[in-house]
């Protein structure tokens, strides 16, 4: 056996090892993914759940470095989601037999956001006798907002890390008191205290990103006990500041490649989490969420945001499916899945096998 195939037999790994198999040359990739792959195929199994996407708004408090719809850009054009948009999106959940959605929204805690959040909650949980499973992504707010948002109906959350290196995190943030990275870590503190699921992620192929930092933010991911993570590439988006820097960045297909490999890497040493097979995959490549569910991801997130609102909520370029109708978003998914042999559950919470 090869240094990375003696690594990959071990139980554990240290971060050296993690910085090993992260620069592991075409071959030996191969025999990550293999792994990968075995051990998704042992604990998760072919099922892939589904997550119908509704992007509730583009308005957001905050100013990340790398983001396009930060409150600096000005030439973006803001939405908020109707009430009767929001109920259109679940009535379309509902029929087409999803079993969960996720709403994301720009991050905002004023009183009427936090409100408005909770009625779409409830309203969810009516509409479908408690049957839609919900996630939100709607970033970091209190524990008491959190609690309120629990009892309300949503019971898995997402808050990405975006890095877990807290220098890298100032880089690609402002350091000011509205981007901390010590309120993040709390916020992500609190979701487990509320019962919540608790989902993080980071983007892969940042620049100044080193291997280092991305063997650590497995660790981190490891070690803070998750139990889903939505990770991507980092893709760039030109009226961002973080854009000065794109000279830097790895080819394209450098950073899709270090993005399976970190799904797959998580898989072998998070075994039962829930990882998806995000759209910043799709935007780098076709085929990208397809060999994501093949090196270890179980779940997909059709988007069903209203059509109007699709180009509005570009965090980064070339975002795919904006286009799109719910309905061909779905479809598309379909072919995906088959794709990898893998068969969609239709009409299931596919909550994390991990959570307990
Ligand atoms: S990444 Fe999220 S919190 Fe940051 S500016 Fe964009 S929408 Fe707002």
């Amino acid at each position: 056996m090869n240094r990375i195939g003696n690594i990959l037999a071990q139980q554990e790994y240290s971060k050296e090892d993690l910085i090993e198999l992260l620069n592991a040359g075409p071959e030996d990739t191969e025999l990550i993914f293999k792994k990968a792959a075995e051990i998704k195929a042992r604990y998760i199994g072919n099922k892939v759940h589904l997550r119908g996407l509704i992007e509730l708004s583009n308005i957001c408090a905050k100013n990340c470095l790398y983001c396009g719809i930060r409150r600096g850009n000005k030439s973006v054009e803001r939405y908020s989601i109707s009430d009767d948009e929001v109920e259109m999106a679940f009535q379309f959940a509902i029929q087409n037999k999803l079993g969960s959605v996720v709403m994301q929204s720009g991050e905002l805690s004023s009183p009427v956001f936090i409100e408005k959040v909770e009625s779409f909650l409830r309203k969810a949980k009516e509409m479908s006798n408690g049957k839609l499973g919900i996630t939100l992504s709607c970033g970091e707010q209190t524990e008491e907002t959190y609690q309120r948002w629990r009892v309300a109906g949503a019971h898995r959350y997402l808050l990405r890390i975006e890095s877990s290196n807290r220098e890298l995190y100032y880089r690609i943030h402002p350091k000011d008191q509205l981007h901390d990275f010590d309120t993040r870590l709390n916020a992500l503190t609190s979701l487990k205290n509320c019962g919540y699921q608790t989902g993080t992620g980071v983007m892969i192929g940042l620049p100044f990103q080193t291997m280092e930092d991305l063997a650590s933010d497995l660790l981190f991911m490891r070690d803070f006990d998750i139990d889903m993570c939505g990770m991507g590439p980092y893709i760039e988006h030109e009226q961002a500041p973080l854009a000065e820097y794109n000279s830097e960045l790895k080819p394209v297909q450098e950073r899709l490649t270090l993005t399976l490999k970190m799904i797959a890497l998580l898989r072998i040493i998070m075994k039962d989490i829930n990882i998806a097979s995000t759209t910043a995959l799709q935007a780098m490549a076709n085929g990208g969420r397809e060999q994501a569910l093949k090196v270890g991801a179980n779940i997909m997130m059709p988007n069903i945001t209203p059509g109007i609102y699709r180009n509005k909520y570009a965090l980064y370029n070339n975002k795919p499916g904006i286009n799109e109708e719910a309905e061909d978003s779905q479809r598309n998914l379909e072919t995906i899945a088959n794709r990898a042999d893998c068969e969609i559950v239709y009409d299931a919470w596919g909550d994390s096998k991990h959570f307990d």
